[in-house]
């Protein structure tokens, strides 16, 4: 079972993906957590262009395939075989990420991304996609606090976006997440960390039991 989750910054995604893989590996699942971008060795190298602060002058396309080439090694080397072992596999953001911040974000062509995505993937598809929904002005201040705590962290792009930026790709999701129904859950990223985590929990639960 594939399972995604995605959101701006600062919805939360790490932290339930963690209390998530633990709640299931009690449970008695065996569990792969990973993340995009990045998630084996050479993708976590183009993660390092993708978000270093110093790579502003990178242009949308090739941001665009960067992540498309840090997807197609990451799934082959980690989703891929997770998923043939019959793992259950936790994705801390995929492909609907490039759809919300290249597409919406950035208003790069729709069908080339998902031809991209479909390319990258070799047409793996999440079984279930948790959407943290969130305010933006909420993400952007815990993702702040997060940098700022971290000694020696360096400024990262998202930092130099605009808050139309976040607004469109926060948009964006939830217009996938419509478009979707069957895949997506929203769930509210707002609340404290256990409903959010008791929500996420019931959802995927259902899933796993098939319903
Ligand atoms: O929070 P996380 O570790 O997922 O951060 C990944 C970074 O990459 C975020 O700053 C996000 O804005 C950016 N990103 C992006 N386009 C994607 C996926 C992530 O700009 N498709
Ligand atoms: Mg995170």
């Amino acid at each position: 079972c594939f399972i995604t989750f995605e959101g701006i910054e600062g919805c939360g995604k790490t932290t339930q993906m963690r209390i998530l893989a633990k709640r299931l590996e009690a449970l008695g699942n065996s569990v792969t957590t990973t993340r995009e971008p990045g998630g084996c060795p050479i993708a976590d190298k183009i993660r390092g262009i993708l978000l270093d602060a110093e790579n502003s002058a990178l242009v949308p396309l090739a941001e665009l395939l960067l992540y498309a080439a840090a997807r197609a090694q990451h799934v082959a080397e980690v989703v891929t075989p997770a998923l043939a072992t019959g793992r259950v596999v936790l994705c801390d953001r995929f492909t609907d990420a490039t759809l919300a911040y290249q597409g919406y974000g950035r208003a790069l062509d729709r069908e080339t991304i998902d031809r991209l995505n479909e390319m990258a993937t070799t047409g793996i598809r999440p079984d279930l996609t948790i959407l943290l929904d969130c305010p933006v002005e909420t993400g952007l201040e815990r993702a702040m606090a997060r940098i700022n705590s971290t000694a020696g962290a360096r400024e990262e792009r998202f930092e130099l976006e605009t808050m139309e930026f976040h607004r469109r790709v926060r948009d964006g999701y939830l217009q996938l997440a419509a478009r979707e129904p069957e895949r997506f859950v929203v769930i509210d990223g707002a609340a404290g960390v256990e409903d959010t985590a008791a929500a996420i929990e019931t959802a995927v639960l259902a899933k796993l039991s098939g319903r």
